[in-house]
């Protein structure tokens, strides 16, 4: 049985705001701001000929190379707080779409743990991640990849972000915010896409539109432009 609606049609159709993590909501890479202090030189130019001949997965790359960050939590959360910082109008952003009634989920590459601590400083640990997880100790740092990467993209042949996109979404406008090399193949899915650093020049060299940010505030902006149907990607 249909019933029906007595609710009031909202004014703008709801939106799927998808925003990417390291390097977007924080100014560096977590990932890196971890291997450029705990990492073992080396390390990462070693594994680069396997991988790039595919023996080896990107996986397998990040979990050697995180096995030689020996620090526990406490350290490197201590570390992520003093040195990824916080890009300025992310609070905004999340007031922006739970006033309007858009859902936001954060897509990372990265380790729920260390977004969980940021996240939490903001007073933002209500919001849904999707992630990674790394278990952190004195003896060597333990990848987990999540199941939430579903099977292997077809698009990229890596497990991307585009499986945990897709199972989201409910058929509403998607907006997708990011700056790198894992944003590539999800960023296709979105109707708006906001970009910068590596995604920015990817996005250019295919001739792909998008709206550059340096804060969250130029996001906010956009989205409503692109609510009253104006062309805001280029
Ligand atoms: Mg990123
Ligand atoms: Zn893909």
């Amino acid at each position: 049985m249909v019933a029906t609606s007595l609710v009031a049609s909202p004014a703008v159709a709801p939106l799927l705001l998808a925003v990417d993590f390291d390097g977007t909501i924080t100014m560096r890479d977590t990932l890196h701001v971890i291997v450029d202090e705990h990492g073992r030189d080396g390390v990462w130019d070693a594994l680069e000929p396997d991988l790039r001949a595919g023996r080896i997965t990107i996986e397998q790359a990040m979990s050697r190379q995180f096995s030689e960050v020996k620090a526990g939590p406490e350290e490197i959360f201590a570390l992520v707080r003093e040195r990824a910082g916080v890009r300025d109008g992310i609070l905004e952003l999340v007031e922006f779409a739970e006033s309007e009634g858009h859902r936001l989920v954060i897509m990372s590459a990265g380790f729920r743990s260390v977004i969980d601590q940021v996240l939490g400083d903001l007073g933002l640990q209500h919001l849904e991640v999707v992630s990674n997880e790394a278990l952190f100790s004195e003896q060597g740092c333990t990848l987990v990849f999540s199941d939430d990467r579903g099977e292997v993209c077809t698009l990229c042949d890596r497990r991307c972000k585009r499986h945990a996109l897709s199972v989201r979404h409910q058929g509403e406008p998607i907006v997708f915010v990011g700056d790198g090399i894992s944003d590539r193949c999800v960023s296709g899915m979105a109707d708006l896409v906001f970009a910068r650093s590596y995604l920015a020049d990817w996005l250019d060299e295919r001739g792909d539109a998008y709206v550059p940010f340096d804060d969250f505030h130029q996001v906010i902006e956009g989205v409503r432009a692109f609510q009253r149907g104006e062309q805001v990607a280029a």
